[in-house]
């Protein structure tokens, strides 16, 4: 990752203000491994930082907001606790016929859970 870009990303987690100097390091230090359309998923950083999941989706969100990280999709049966796999780009990108490769149960566009997909170069 661009030096400037992990400076931006330090810059805007000072700035709102939910992690400590030492939380901010781990977070820094975790997040600075990632590469352009790498999928981030919250739960590294829950377990790395030991905080909440809300704190976790508050602070990609704000990243997702000033263009480093893209909200993402993946789609996740609720019958069986099973991922599928894919990462759609949008909600209106999930077909909508989709059915569970696992438990065969039929699946909703609604039944996904966000992540996020980096934007920014290496
Ligand atoms: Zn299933």
């Amino acid at each position: 990752m661009l030096l400037n870009t992990l400076s931006t990303v330090e810059k805007k987690l000072n700035e709102i203000d939910f992690l400590d100097i030492n939380k901010i390091d781990v977070f820094l230090d975790t997040f600075k491994h990632y590469k352009k359309d790498n999928i981030v998923y919250p739960g590294v950083f829950i377990r790395n930082l030991g905080i909440s999941s809300t704190a976790v989706y508050r602070i990609l969100y704000e990243l997702s907001n000033i263009g480093i990280l893209e909200i993402n999709y993946e789609i996740f049966c609720e019958e069986c606790n099973h991922f599928r796999g894919i990462i759609y780009r949008s909600i209106a990108s999930i077909p909508d016929d989709l059915i569970c490769d696992n438990c065969n149960k039929e699946i909703t566009i609604l039944d996904y859970v966000v992540v996020f997909r980096m934007l920014v170069d290496v």
